[in-house]
């Protein structure tokens, strides 16, 4: 691929992605999404024998989850928060002046109830703690949703409307320390199935502020996230496109889910970022899915 016209610019340009004018929020095309379809597929498969429970909800949480969850103590840079008209007529004239002269007309807007999701599992952890104590066994959980972040960029693999897919494990440390542990040699093999370079390594995330940096290290430290990552705008700054973390008692206790003998549980997750996933595919097997490698379009389903 022609390095001096950037990824985005090669994807816009072969009709795979769809400028919309803002910097990461695309438009994909149907080549694309078949593609997303085929992963979606191997994660089911590479999960099915542990018969996670589905669950999907809208990509908008209730705003009191949101607020209870601590994100705006450590992303509040990356948030969304859906805002409403909800004034009288005289307002409502005042905003079209505003919008006909090209003013700001969002200053009245008011926050909804709804923030957009920043992770799928963010609405899950309230819904189990409701259920009440869990069983020995645990629950594991199988997530999708549509997240938003506030990180534009024209690296194509940092959107900031992306498609999550997880696996979420509550339960004992025991448990949920060997669902993660098994789900990176998984995540290995899903992507070696690809056909796709990769490394895992040990992560942090992007936490705010002067403080941030402190809660970055000590995520570190204590080997609480690994990403699995693989070239896709950059070679020398691979990209995410798995991760697998481990939140300890983090939301057992932010939300009091018990474990069946009333200590508090531990959780951990597996992310897909399925749209970085794909374009992986695209920058190390070409545009041209009917030309991709035998074994990875039959791992895909495609062939
Ligand atoms: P990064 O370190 O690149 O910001 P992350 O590791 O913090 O990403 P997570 O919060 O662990 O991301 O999200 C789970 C998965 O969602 C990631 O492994 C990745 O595949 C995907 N993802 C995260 N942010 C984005 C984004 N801006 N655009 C597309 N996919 C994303
Ligand atoms: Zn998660």
């Amino acid at each position: 691929m022609d390095a001096q016209v950037s990824l985005l610019d090669q994807l816009l340009g072969a009709g795979l992605l769809f400028d919309t004018g803002v910097d990461g929020l695309y438009g994909r095309a149907g080549v694309f999404e078949d593609v997303v379809a085929g992963i979606e597929r191997m994660v089911i498969a590479f999960g099915r024998e542990d018969q996670a429970e589905v669950l999907r909800f809208p990509p908008g949480m209730n705003r009191a989850h949101f607020e209870a969850s601590g994100y705006m103590k450590s992303f509040p840079h990356l948030a969304g928060t859906v805002h409403c008209f909800c004034g009288d007529e005289a307002a409502h004239g005042q905003l079209l002046g505003e919008l006909a002269k090209g003013e700001d007309w969002t200053h009245g807007q008011k926050a909804s109830d709804i923030v957009i999701t920043p992770a799928a599992c963010y609405p899950l952890y309230p819904l189990v703690a409701k259920r009440g104590r869990l069983k020995p066994q645990g629950g594991l959980f199988d997530l999708c949703s549509y997240c938003f972040r506030h990180e534009p960029s024209t690296d194509p693999a940092r959107m900031q409307m992306f498609r999550m897919r997880e696996y979420v494990r509550v339960g004992s440390p025991e448990q949920v320390m060997a669902f993660r542990q098994d789900w990176i040699e998984r995540g290995k093999a899903f992507v070696t199935a690809l056909e796709l370079p990769h490394e895992v390594d040990l992560a942090n995330d992007p936490f705010f502020g002067r403080g941030g940096r402190l809660a970055s290290s000590s995520q570190r430290e204590q080997g609480l996230k690994f990403e699995l990552l693989i070239p896709v705008n950059s070679v020398v700054k691979p990209t995410a496109c798995l991760s697998f973390n481990y939140h300890q008692d983090h939301f057992g206790e932010l939300w009091g889910i018990e474990q069946h003998d009333g200590t508090k549980a531990h959780t951990a997750c597996v992310g897909f970022g399925l749209e970085r996933i794909t374009l992986a595919l695209f920058r190390h097997h070409g545009f041209d899915v009917k030309a991709w490698p035998a074994g990875v379009r039959t791992a895909l389903g495609l062939a």
